[in-house]
């Protein structure tokens, strides 16, 4: 498309249908890959992440190993199918830039120093984007660390915000991505009350800033308590189980 289409319609509803309040609807899962310490499958909306975590274990090449510390490698990476034209499989600068800045987030919440000498390997993989990728991705490495049993300070809970027809609108889509006038990912672990990643491109007046935070905060709670509700089901699980 190469035009800009209306992004709220008459009745104040936007394009899927949603209020401007309103997520996507999300799933998550976690245990899903056999070969990994953990690993995770998180959508939102038509956006689909697998992400697997591997450590922590024993570095290599040794000679990059930290005496004091784990070593975090992130690789956020989308697959040639996630795109409606087939993506180039190499990684492209973007993906370079947002495996740093998903690392800089998740390095935030694990407690790095109780593993000195060692890596933890994480890896994303896009199987469909339909807008968000770098936040689903977050939350699925964020979820599939916790499943490797890596000790964490907090899950991450993430939702984009942003403005549309000078609307402020939660969960942005595609088109809103595209077109709106702004696009502002925040990250948050939210019982430490702390924010760890936040960007924000186009323009808000100071007003609409304060109005998307706090809509942003709102729907990280229902995002964090669907994570919790995840984690305690495959528990429940694997108790059963054994
Ligand atoms: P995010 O996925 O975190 O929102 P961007 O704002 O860079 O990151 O991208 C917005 C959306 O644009 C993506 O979710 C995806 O749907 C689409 N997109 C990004 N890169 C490509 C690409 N190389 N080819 C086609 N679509 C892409």
């Amino acid at each position: 498309q190469l035009q800009k289409p209306k992004l709220i319609l008459d009745d104040g509803k936007r394009l899927d249908g949603r209020k401007p309040d309103e997520l996507r609807p999300m799933k998550m899962e976690i245990g899903v890959l056999k070969n990994a310490d953990g690993s995770s499958l998180v959508q939102v909306g038509n956006t689909k992440i697998l992400a697997a975590v591997y450590g922590p274990r024993e570095m290599h090449p040794r000679h990059l190993a930290l005496p004091n510390r784990a070593v975090l490698r992130v690789r956020y990476h989308m697959t040639p199918f996630s795109t409606d034209e087939r993506k180039n499989p190499a990684p492209s600068r973007r993906e370079i830039e947002l495996s740093k800045v998903i690392r800089e987030a998740l390095e935030s919440t694990i407690l790095v120093e109780e593993f000195p000498r060692s890596s933890i390997d994480v890896f994303m993989e896009v199987i469909q984007a339909d807008a968000g990728t770098r936040l689903a991705s977050l939350m699925a490495a964020s979820l599939a660390v916790v499943d490797a049993g890596i000790p964490v300070k907090d899950l991450i809970a993430a939702v984009a915000v942003g403005k549309a027809d000078g609307i402020v609108v939660l969960d942005l889509n595609e088109p809103e991505d595209m077109w709106g006038e702004a696009d502002m990912p925040v990250a948050m672990m939210p019982a430490l009350g702390q924010i760890n990643l936040i960007q924000l491109n186009g323009n808000m007046t100071p007003d609409e800033f304060k109005q998307a935070m706090d809509l942003s905060m709102k729907g990280i709670n229902i995002i964090y308590n669907m994570e919790k509700d995840v984690l305690k089901n495959r528990y429940a699980e694997l108790k059963e189980e054994s």
